[in-house]
């Protein structure tokens, strides 16, 4: 039996939502050209005031999204996150996530802040960009925190679709042996090491993975289509697996992220349990 897209309904697990003027800026990143005025990264398709961006998520059954965003240097993290309060408080239906940076002298208390007033769900942290390592000391007592309240991290930290010396399971490792009990979330199923990642999840029971840009047809990770898990190794661990986009920052229609997932003609409560399920459980949506 096959399925489309409006067979059913979604969290969006890996959406991002920042200041417009800070969006503004990365999606110019994204699109800037190299001397053969080839596009460096990629061009955007949705670059939207932020009210159309979630409507257009509504419109594509989309009943609750994160807000995962980043700090770029120092300052401005808690201005985000104040941002991403007053974003919440606007749009219910939104899960807010936390964004840090190691050098800020009021990490900690802009963190407590985020938690204890704001009730965000966690932490996103985006190593490839921010270039520091996730096992970096003046980042445990964050870490302490987030384990203390329950809360959740983030993290790209997978080598796709480039790496830098701060992503890479190993670097992941350096901080997950410390950290084991935390509450993990590794986006884009950790690609390219998607096996190491995998493996880790029989041991680990507060991982959880991503699918975000990874069952796509467009070609935005090279090499994607031969390594990314097959169908039984999805089925075997549907609990386990979040489905995510990456909107607004991606290159085509937002239908695209679940079309890959949908051809394999999967089991509906697979569909059920990586759409909805899952997110539902792990954020405690009622
Ligand atoms: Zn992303």
């Amino acid at each position: 039996m096959s399925y489309t897209h409006n067979d059913f309904k979604y969290i969006d697990s890996h959406c991002h939502f920042f200041p417009p003027q800070i969006f503004e800026a990365i999606w110019n990143y994204f699109e800037q050209r190299d001397n053969e005025n080839k596009v460096k990264g990629w061009s955007i398709n949705y670059k939207l005031p932020t009210e159309d961006l979630v409507k257009i998520l509504e419109s594509k059954n989309i009943k609750y999204f994160t807000t995962y965003n980043y700090a770029h240097k120092a300052g401005v993290a808690e201005y985000i996150n104040d941002w991403t309060y007053e974003f919440n408080q606007k749009y219910k239906n939104s899960i807010p996530f936390a964004c840090v940076w190691p050098e800020d002298n009021n990490l900690v208390e802009y963190i407590k802040k985020a938690f204890d007033e704001y009730d965000f769900y966690g932490i996103k942290i985006q190593p490839l960009v921010q270039n520091f390592y996730l096992n970096d000391n003046r980042l445990y007592e964050t870490y302490d925190v987030i384990i203390d309240r329950g809360k959740w991290m983030t993290v790209h930290i997978g080598t796709a679709p480039y790496r830098n010396q701060y992503v890479g399971y190993k670097n992941f490792m350096n901080f997950f042996e410390k950290y084991p009990e935390m509450n993990i979330i590794v986006a884009h199923m950790g690609a390219f090491e998607y096996d190491k990642f995998l493996k880790l999840l029989d041991k680990h029971e507060n991982l959880y993975l991503d699918t975000t840009m990874i069952y796509i047809p467009n070609n935005i990770f090279p090499e994607r289509e031969t390594k990314r898990p097959k169908p039984d190794v999805l089925l075997s661990y549907q609990d386990r697996i979040l489905f995510g986009s990456d909107f607004p920052n991606i290159p085509y229609d937002y239908e695209n992220s679940t079309k890959g997932l949908l051809e394999m003609e999967l089991p509906r409560t697979f569909y059920e349990n990586i759409f909805f399920n899952n997110a539902k459980r792990i954020f405690k949506i009622s």
